[in-house]
């Protein structure tokens, strides 16, 4: 009989209540036995949620990172961390945050302090990891308490626990080496400890473990194939039975490397690799257990149970207890419960489904797959009405929509002319001095900013008042960009509370849930937009704002947009269309809003794509087509305009080389990007590519409260007129200001602004 079981749970809590004891515990408003008890108490509720599943995870619980964890677990800490005081768990925190709790301040002459490890994103998620560190001497030694001890409450529960770590060859892969060494040559030191770890689990009575490698659904060299190889072998002495899971994609050329390991059984991700199925069967031998996650653990909508089963049955006819079937991966990637959602649309609620829904449909799944179809005929009827319901909403459904995407052609994404003429044409226009100074769109987001938009939200201020209050912001940053002399201004984004959502709310096509918050890292929670039907704007979003901001001042006042493919990548996003076809209305949508801020009398219009380079496919051999959907979406947002109307992006990363080609194939007029704490040397990519339009290289970084100096700027622009010609330089931040204080910003931007006048007069 098939098996049902899951392959790790959201930990945050359906009210966040990680989260908030966490920020109580490192503000020193908890103690350490109230976080502890709350992490208990999380995991008891996440079992009993998943009653009724044959087999549950345990140790998917994190109080910060799962991959921290396992650097714990391996005994793995940073040098800098060794030889601390005080407790494990504060030390864990110091590792994930640089500091442990309030009572850090007792230690912060010895260990209090430290660089925090990096933090990356797992996979294609948008969940962050702490980073393992490596050298070429590190050592690993265990330490299972923490797993032991979550199964020994699981135990105690009466849970059919299955314990969940993260694989030896994707734990040194996700890792970085400090001093150059190769990583992949401390797996043979690696491999004792996780031997020592399954007997470890073995004597606390698991059966099953479930090992995840999820570095198999990408592109590996033959060295670390050998090293799947060569750990499996040595591992499958154990006596506990290893399940291999991997998931977030198709397994396809390590298809057969997966087919050949000595495991007991395998996991694939069956929404994304479904053809790697029916021959990974052919290699697997008829003792080895087949793991089909068919419920997507990556977006919230339901599954087609009917086309599903149709699929299943046959192999479970054959399989019989061989067959098991999971969501595609962790459910850590959804919202916990859409029975929270009380204010959502009924109808588009009813097309969902969150962590809890996806369960029960599994178990829908598990008992047609046992008993019959006939044994769950209602639930798979109000399945497919449901998804009946979906496909012919006119709400999903717009022909005027799809009309629009079908007559996009080339014409729609190029300019008029070519850069240089642009150019000329832009600088007589604008009249701007050499080194232009700019921000890259938000000011402070300051308390009166916040009390007036949940004063609103609560309908205690009424839109006029609100109105108000956001155009007295608007002009008081105004004024203080005329004071510090920039030269292309903002309107400061004071209106916004999110890039996407502020956009997603005005267009026909997304809505948004209430609790259907994700964990992006640590305490950290971002509530993606869900976007479920046809994009449409129904009027203009942002030219109130930009002209009331123009109408202030003399100086150019920049229009901001959020991109297509940032509106894109930061959502949920459908499933019954390719993303690149959302992402084409989603252009065309923007394209109306750049006309009508262009029509508006708006000279300079910059477009946000923060999160171009993170749609990435984890595959290299996808990326030209992803990246080439991506550009022509940007190009049709923005190239609508005539010569004189000046382009900008913004990217806040600091990894061009890889994709330069692209970016100068979306042809702004100017890009700006994060470039100061990599010493401007980012700019050789775009040097070496002969990068042809304007950039603008970030000059001090945002996200720390120091005020950069004006001669530390000044050197940093020198750097960059090594690279790039001086007349396509501009002079901006890393990124928005919206997360610091008015008193920060100020003197900033005014060495900002000093620095910039002093390169004129050098030049
Ligand atoms: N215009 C946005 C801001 O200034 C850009 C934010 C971002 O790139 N993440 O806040
Ligand atoms: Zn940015």
């Amino acid at each position: 009989m098939t098996v049902v079981h899951n392959l790790g749970f959201p930990r945050i809590g359906a009210r966040r209540e990680l989260k908030f004891a966490l920020e109580n515990y490192w503000k020193g408003d908890s103690s350490r036995a109230a976080l502890q008890a709350l992490g208990a108490q999380l995991r008891r509720r996440h079992w009993e949620n998943q009653a009724g599943l044959d087999l549950v995870p345990v140790g998917d619980f994190a109080f910060y990172d799962q991959v921290l964890d396992m650097s714990f677990t391996l005994g793995n800490l940073p040098e800098r961390v060794r030889g601390f005081h005080g407790d494990a768990l504060d030390n864990y925190f110091r590792v994930a945050r640089g500091r442990s709790a309030a009572s850090a301040e007792a230690h912060a002459a010895c260990c209090g302090g430290i660089a925090a490890g990096e933090m990356t994103k797992w996979f294609d998620t948008n969940y962050h990891y702490i980073v393992p560190e490596f050298s070429a001497d590190t050592e690993f030694k265990l330490d299972a308490s923490r797993l032991i001890g979550q199964l020994a409450e699981a135990n105690a529960q009466g849970v059919n626990a299955k314990p969940v770590i993260i694989g030896p060859l994707t734990y040194l892969c996700l890792g970085k080496t400090k001093d150059g060494s190769d990583k992949l040559a401390l797996l043979p030191r690696l491999l004792p400890v996780y031997a020592e770890l399954m007997e470890a689990l073995a004597d606390q009575g698991a059966e099953w473990v479930q090992v995840d490698e999820p570095i198999l659904v990408t592109e590996l060299d033959a060295a670390w194939r050998g090293g799947f190889t060569t750990a499996y072998h040595q591992l499958k002495t154990a006596r506990v039975k290893l399940l291999l899971a991997t998931y977030f994609g198709p397994l396809q050329q390590n298809r057969d490397l997966v087919g050949g390991l000595p495991v007991a059984g395998v996991h694939v991700d069956a929404v994304n690799g479904r053809e790697d199925v029916a021959p990974l069967l052919a290699q697997l031998s008829d003792r080895q257990v087949l793991s089909l996650g068919v419920v997507n653990g990556r977006n919230i909508w339901k599954t087609d149970l009917a086309a599903v089963l149709a699929w299943l049955e046959p192999l479970a006819q054959q399989l019989g207890q061989r067959l098991w079937i999971a969501p595609s991966c962790s459910l850590l990637h959804v919202p916990v419960d859409l029975d929270a959602e009380q204010k959502l649309d009924a109808e588009i609620k009813s097309w969902l489904a969150f962590a809890l829904q996806k369960l029960d449909e599994l178990k829908v799944l598990a008992t047609a797959l046992r008993a019959g179809r006939d044994a769950v005929r209602e639930e798979i009827a109000a399945n497919q009405a449901a998804l009946a319901s979906r496909r012919s909403s006119p709400r999903v459904n717009n022909p005027a929509v799809r009309a629009a995407v079908a007559q996009i052609d080339a014409r729609l994404g190029r300019r008029q002319s070519a850069y240089a003429e642009r150019a000329a044409r832009q600088s007589a226009l604008l009249k701007l001095p050499s080194y232009p100074t700019t921000t890259i769109g938000s000011f402070p987001q300051t308390n009166e900013i916040r009390r007036a938009r949940s004063e609103f939200k609560a309908g205690r201020l009424d839109a006029d008042g609100y109105a108000a209050a956001m155009k007295a912001e608007i002009e008081r940053s105004v004024r203080e960009q005329e004071a510090l002399g920039l030269d292309v201004l903002v309107h400061g984004e004071a209106e916004r509370n999110d890039m996407v959502e502020y956009f997603g709310e005005q267009l026909e096509g997304y809505v948004f849930s209430k609790q259907g918050w994700v964990q992006s890292y640590g305490s950290r929670c971002v509530k993606p937009p869900i976007l479920f039907g046809d994009i449409r704007r129904p009027k203009a979003m942002t030219v109130e704002w930009i002209t009331y901001a123009q109408s202030l001042t003399d100086r150019p006042m920049k229009g901001m947009l959020t991109g297509p493919v940032t509106l894109l990548n930061w959502s949920f996003v459908r499933d019954d269309q390719p993303r690149s076809a959302s992402c084409r209305q989603l252009a065309l949508a923007i394209r109306e809003e750049v006309l009508d801020l262009e029509r508006a009398g708006v000279r300079v219009i910059q477009i946000d794509e923060a999160a171009l380079r993170e749609g990435l496919p984890l595959r290299k051999s996808q990326w030209k087509s992803y990246l080439d959907w991506a550009v022509e979406s940007f190009r049709i947002s923005a190239n609508g305009v005539r010569d004189e109307t000046q382009i900008h992006t913004h990217m806040c990363y600091s990894e061009f080389n890889d994709i330069i080609a692209a970016i100068a194939g979306m042809d702004a007029d100017v890009i700006t990007i994060e470039t100061s704490r990599s010493d401007m040397e980012l700019l050789d990519a775009f040097d070496h590519f002969n990068y042809p339009n304007e950039i603008g290289p970030g000059v001090y970084d945002i996200h720390s409260p120091n005020i950069p100096t004006q001669d530390h700027i000044v050197q940093l622009m020198k750097k960059a007129a090594e690279r790039i010609p001086a007349r396509r330089l501009w002079v901006n931040p890393d990124c928005g200001l919206k997360t610091r204080q008015w008193a920060e910003v100020i003197p900033a931007l005014s060495n900002m602004v000093s620095a910039a006048r002093a390169l004129r007069q050098a030049a």
